[in-house]
């Protein structure tokens, strides 16, 4: 498989740890989108610096899984610029392409590859030198190491998006993108996922994390962008988000959304019959 890929350069060095004066890995200027009559984005920019984890959130049909597809790649650009680590996602394609890793919501493998080939494929497609022992690591990290021989299609909900966790580490991105990243894990795959998301930002890797688990937000993020009917309501640390928008000083992290997307979700809502007084 090596030989397919042999016109590519290899992969750069991974970035240096958190520094908030490194400049952005990720640029988004302008992003709009429509399907038929829905504007899904509009008008969308934000940046992710390298070692940091923004936290996208917003009620459904908000437009995060759109703004990820787009900036992943899969979906054209419409209007606006994305630009990976200074390279345009339009103009210099590969070179932005080989720098990000996008886990979506419903990952879905090749159904004739076993898990062990997708890591050799991964390692193939992105170059990445002394690959085994890495896939080795990741395979145990995942708790794949006993599927390693298995099919693509033979994976339930959950390995399926294990897999694609050591697909996306395997090349050492400097962007990630995650879609709901925990759904579909046990709680052992939910801890381990959580600690590499963790361990990843900490390595420099510029991170997006859309999720409507506002706790998991609230725990990783070190930035949030909120966004509603496809447009930008917030951008900022979650220390600004409590200042700028709480309701109430010591308001939650559910508060502050419900704020940020309308009052008439705090109205229409009962109180949480489970929340603990
Ligand atoms: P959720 O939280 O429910 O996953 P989201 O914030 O990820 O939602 P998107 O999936 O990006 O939102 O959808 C944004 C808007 O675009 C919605 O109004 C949705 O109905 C619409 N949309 C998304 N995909 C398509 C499509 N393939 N065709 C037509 N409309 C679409």
């Amino acid at each position: 498989m090596d030989d397919l890929f042999d016109s590519l350069p290899p992969a750069d060095a991974p970035e240096p740890m958190h520094d908030p004066a490194a400049p952005p890995a990720l640029v988004v200027r302008g992003l709009a989108k429509s399907y038929e009559d829905t504007q899904a984005l509009v008008d969308l920019s934000f940046e992710v610096r390298p070692g940091e984890i923004l936290g996208l959130v917003g009620p459904n049909g908000a437009g995060k899984t759109t703004a990820l597809r787009t900036i992943a790649g899969v979906l054209p650009i419409e209007s606006g610029q994305v630009s990976v680590c200074g390279h345009d996602l339009v103009a210099d394609d590969v070179e932005a392409k080989r720098r990000l890793g996008w886990v979506p919501d419903d990952p879905q493998p090749f159904d004739t590859l076993t898990v062990a080939e997708h890591l050799e494929f991964t390692a193939a497609l992105f170059r990445v030198a002394d690959w085994r022992g890495r896939a080795e690591s990741l395979l145990e990290r995942f708790e794949l190491i006993e599927k390693r021989d298995a099919l693509g299609g033979e994976l339930s909900r959950g390995m399926r998006q294990k897999l694609a966790f050591a697909c996306t580490w395997l090349p050492s991105p400097r962007l990630v993108l995650l879609d709901e990243p925990l759904s579909g894990l046990d709680p052992r795959g939910i801890r381990a996922a959580r600690y590499a998301i963790d361990e990843l930002a900490k390595e420099g890797t510029a991170v997006i994390l859309s999720s409507h688990l506002l706790e998991l937000i609230q725990a990783l993020a070190s930035r949030l962008l909120i966004v509603d009917k496809g447009r930008k309501v917030f951008d900022g640390t979650l220390e600004e988000a409590r200042t700028d928008l709480a309701p109430n000083p010591g308001s939650s992290l559910e508060e502050i959304f419900f704020a940020a997307t309308g009052e008439r979700v705090l109205d229409a809502l009962p109180a949480d019959p489970t929340a603990t007084p």
